[in-house]
């Protein structure tokens, strides 16, 4: 029988491929001074690898509602052309495509254009951390006119549907919250009056256009005193009621304390307030499609959801991103070739909060498909290329030379690939790592790499070395070690070899080091590695206060994390670190800065703050204070005479991300 998720569907006259849609993703490409070329080869490349609907990135009504700098204005003349080719290069893959219609209300950024945000009322945001100006009455009519002339825009270019974007706390949630509409008009003062602007933009937009629309609307906005469950289902059915031809499920603001997207966040755990949208709905008997969205990244999970019977399609962004062609590989069974988002955020959400382009850890071309094309197979040149080092760096190394044409030997020391994502994977809510090293595993024997494990490169290796065409060199690093009395005592370990025996672990644990790595490790060592998601998903409703009263987890051990200087978890992720750090806390964990560390001794570590010296009582005392670079390979390859590069944590550890190691890899390889 044909999967759920590969059955055509239809949203009001648009029919749909089948039911996975690629969500909404601002990009920052749509602001490039390229005549929105690169946001056309993003665009295309997903259309080609079978997406069926895609949603684009934001795209604001007029200036004041812009999100950015970097947003595409539909209403100025100059921003139409580039939208124009978005939506010929979605057309010519195969793929329909919708413009998501934008206003950021409180949520815009005042130094964009130069323009004081507007909003229902004026209510700090902590979010662009400024305080709006509230609407006039003109001001809504002109807002609402604008969404109307977008709308007709839209049509005009040849989207073939519109997506409202009022969820998330943008503009049209803030006039459904009673937190940021404490107007007392036609606008504001009581649920039903909350629900007018949003309703009154479906109008101007159906007045305006035949093309169907979906709304985004927020299933929950996970902030305190916010609108309730029923106001929330209430506002559905009268968009239904008013003709809305879909309705997308998003979940929480930008200044909610709840994560929503980060790893820690158990995958699926948004569904139920989608489902709970569907039952409203039923119950009013309005029949409206309903799709259910955020911390889906898997195909197979997608199906089950559909298979409740309850959710229409699902909206699957960051997926897109990591694997541009993740439905034409799930539909060929090729499960194991598709590149799955790990959820870290780092190439793209934290970036789009900014101006700067949006890519993808796994997927570094995700992007820059216009900049550094990927010839069809078998049509690139032949060289002969050594990869030196399986972690990400060299994996995407290997990937990128091999997809260009080249044969290619990978060596990798351990006896398996993935480098420090072997370790990442144990960390709660990091299993996803594990199936980078999948696809990569897959992926580079689809490819025909020759890949040798277990294979330390000496100098002996040196003739070898020299019959190939480059050599890539992707050897990591070594974990710092640190000189300090008693740094040599039996109870003091590396955190490559916590992560290797966790279990012999002492119930009480000294972390020297507050970075990246101390963090996850301390976040394995209080919450351990429990992965049934229905245990993890109820663990963290009760942690974070979703839908009750918070409840602190228990931990498994106590932990202290230090940093001599800065914060616990500088240097992580900005939509990552509050999350991980703030769960360590819930986890009781204890977190020291601004010290000197004293000396080592059989009770655990001595250290110096302001307040004076003090024992930090451990059984384990685990560094994590750094990395170098493993380099040594650099000299021997270097006396050979072939082109090399050195890349990621092998090249330089200041600053060292994964991101920054697998992009160095794609780089690399095209370079060479
Ligand atoms: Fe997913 Fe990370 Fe890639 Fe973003 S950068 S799409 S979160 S893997």
């Amino acid at each position: 029988m044909i999967m759920k998720v590969w059955q055509p569907g239809r949203i009001g006259s648009l029919e749909v491929d089948h039911r996975l849609i690629v969500g909404s993703m601002h990009l920052n490409l749509e602001g490039r001074d390229d005549h929105g070329a690169a946001l056309a080869a993003f665009y295309a490349e997903r259309a080609r690898g079978g997406a069926a609907l895609i949603v684009t990135g934001g795209i604001a009504i007029n200036r004041v509602g812009a999100g950015g700098r970097m947003y595409s204005l539909i209403g100025e003349a100059s921003h139409q052309p580039a939208l124009a080719r978005a939506v010929a290069a979605a057309h010519d893959g195969g793929a329909k495509i919708a413009a998501q219609l934008f206003h950021a209300g409180r949520y815009a950024f005042e130094s964009a254009f130069g323009l004081t945000p507007l909003a229902p009322s004026a209510v700090f945001s902590n979010f662009s951390r400024c305080m709006p100006e509230p609407m006039s009455a003109e001001q809504i009519d002109e807002t609402l006119e604008d969404f109307g002339r977008a709308a007709e825009a839209a049509a005009g270019l040849g989207f073939d549907a519109i997506e409202v974007m009022a969820s998330e706390g943008y503009l049209l949630n803030q006039f459904l919250s009673p937190l940021t509409n404490q107007r007392d008009d036609h606008w504001g003062g009581d649920p039903s009056r909350r629900r007018n602007f949003g309703l009154a933009v479906l109008r101007m937009i159906k007045d305006a256009t035949d093309l169907p629309v979906i709304f985004r609307i927020s299933g929950a906005d996970l902030m305190p005193g916010s609108s309730s469950h029923d106001e929330i289902a209430d506002y559905a059915t009268a968009l239904a009621r008013a003709g809305v031809d879909a309705i997308n499920v998003g979940v929480g603001w930008h200044e909610a304390r709840v994560p929503t997207v980060q790893t820690l966040v158990p995958q699926g755990v948004w569904v139920p307030y989608a489902e709970m949208i569907k039952d409203a709905l039923q119950n009013a008997d309005v029949e409206v499609p309903v799709i259910a969205s955020n911390r889906v990244n898997h195909v197979d999970h997608a199906e089950r959801i559909l298979a409740g019977g309850k959710i229409d399609f699902v909206s699957m962004a960051r997926p897109f991103l990591a694997d541009p062609a993740i439905v034409a590989k799930s539909r060929a069974g090729r499960h194991d070739l598709v590149n799955t988002c790990i959820a870290c955020n780092e190439a793209c959400i934290d970036r789009s909060i900014g101006d700067a382009e949006v890519s993808c850890l796994v997927n570094p071309r995700a992007g820059r498909e216009l900049d550094v094309p990927e010839p069809p197979a078998g049509s690139g040149p032949a060289g002969r290329f050594a990869v030196i080092g399986g972690g990400p760096a060299g994996l995407e190394a290997a990937r990128s030379l091999a997809s260009l044409g080249h044969q290619v030997v990978l060596y990798e020391a351990e006896p398996e690939l993935g480098g420090q994502f072997r370790m990442a994977r144990q960390v709660p809510g990091k299993r996803d790592f594990g199936e980078t090293i999948r696809y990569f595993t897959a992926q580079l024997a689809e490819l025909g790499v020759d890949i040798r494990l277990d294979h330390v490169i000496t100098d002996g290796d040196a003739a070898e070395l020299r019959g190939f065409d480059g050599v890539i060199i992707a050897t990591g690093v070594h974990p710092r070690v640190i000189d300090l009395p008693g740094s040599d005592r039996p109870n003091v370990i590396s955190y490559h070899q916590a992560f290797a025996e966790v279990s012999a672990i002492g119930d009480r644990v000294a972390i020297v080091g507050g970075g990246g790595i101390a963090v996850d490790l301390a976040h394995l060592l209080l919450d351990g590695a429990d992965d049934h998601l229905e245990s993890r998903s109820r663990a963290f409703r009760a942690e974070w206060g979703v839908d009750q009263e918070p409840v602190l987890p228990e931990s498994k051990r106590a932990v202290t994390l230090m940093r001599r200087t800065g914060k616990i978890g500088a240097g992580m992720g900005l939509t990552t670190r509050w999350a991980v750090v703030g769960t360590v806390r819930h986890h009781g964990a204890t977190m020291i800065t601004d010290l000197s560390y004293r000396k080592i001794t059989e009770q655990g570590l001595i250290i110096s703050t302001a307040d004076g010296d003090q024992l930090v009582e451990a059984d384990t005392v685990i560094i994590a204070a750094g990395q170098e670079p493993n380099d040594e390979l650099t000299k021997i390859i270097s006396e050979l005479g072939v082109p090399y590069r050195v890349i990621g944590g092998a090249a330089d550890t200041a600053g060292l991300n994964a991101v920054r190691a697998t992009s160095q890899g794609l780089q690399a390889a095209h370079e060479l």
